[in-house]
């Protein structure tokens, strides 16, 4: 973990020199909804800096919710109604204090389907990270957060050559990593990823689960995974969720990833473990 040596941040724009020092998140009592309809109830949960940790637990529990609701995300969906307190080092993200560029920065996302730009080049499409969020960099910046965010991603090597190729014409898995260093190039503290693997093919998930472990001690990650030998493999902490009939989603069992699979403390996480259900 923690291979890939980063730049001197002298040459980089003050934007970005805060990252990639993990930061520790923690959510307190987050609640969350779709117009009336509650699917989160008091969520608590740390997420320590420099460690990965998977949301585990069926379909429909509110993982991926509870994972918007770490960077604000949730705030694009009209009806998604927010109630609780997300620190990261201690300062609450939903102060006002905190603006939505400031959140999504810091606080980076990747999601289940790889999403590059696919008519845009692999070099505008790691530079795109940079506009989404408003920062301002110049060109030699550019070419030196391109370079540092592709191999953070694991993808410099397969691409060095063919910067100026459409994102779209990367293999998926390839393209999931371009989506990975399109997240890396603000050089955030703590990036999200929803189900990253699960339009992949066994290999092109083993090379993602790789840049997992190599990113683990620089930048904090929480990862939502069905996968349960990847929760084993890539995360130190597990938190496992379940909704029941009728009730909103919380987080039934959660620890070292090691005690959650190997001696569950309630009768659910042990059957969900075990894939009884
Ligand atoms: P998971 O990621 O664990 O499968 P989700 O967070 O996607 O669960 O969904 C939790 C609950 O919220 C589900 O009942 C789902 O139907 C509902 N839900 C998710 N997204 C929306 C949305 N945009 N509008 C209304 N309901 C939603
Ligand atoms: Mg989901």
């Amino acid at each position: 973990a923690g291979t890939v040596e980063m730049t001197d941040t002298a040459v980089l724009p003050a934007a970005v020199v805060d990252g990639p020092a993990p930061a520790t998140l923690e959510a307190r009592a987050v609640s969350a909804w779709f117009g009336s309809h509650q699917v989160l109830s008091q969520v608590s949960l740390t997420m320590p800096a420099g460690e990965v940790t998977a949301l585990i637990g069926p379909s429909g529990c509110g993982k991926s919710t509870f994972l918007r609701t770490l960077n604000r995300m949730h705030e694009l969906i009209p009806s998604a109604q927010f109630g609780g307190e997300v620190l990261f080092e201690g300062e609450d993200i939903y102060d006002p204090s905190w603006r939505l560029t400031d959140a999504r920065r810091r606080i980076g996302m990747v999601f289940q389907k790889p999403n590059p730009f696919p008519a845009m080049s692999i070099y505008d499409n790691v530079v795109a990270g940079l506009k989404l969020t408003g920062t301002k960099v110049n060109r030699r910046e550019k070419d030196v957060l391109v370079e540092e965010s592709l191999t953070r991603a694991g993808l410099w090597k397969e691409v060095r050559d063919r910067l100026r190729q459409p994102g779209g014409a990367l293999s998926g898995g390839q393209q999931q990593r371009l989506c990975i260093a399109r997240a890396l190039a603000v050089r955030p503290r703590v990036l999200l990823m929803d189900e990253p693997c699960s339009a992949l093919d066994p290999t092109s998930t083993r090379r993602v689960e790789e840049t997992i472990q190599d990113l683990a001690g620089q930048v904090t990650i929480v990862i939502v995974t069905h996968n349960m030998q990847q929760a084993a493999r890539v995360s130190q902490q597990c938190a496992f969720f379940l909704a029941e009939q009728g009730t909103p989603g919380g987080i039934v069992e959660h620890g070292a990833t090691e005690a959650v699979f190997n001696s569950p403390q309630d009768q659910r996480t042990a059957d969900y473990v075990a894939g009884r259900f």
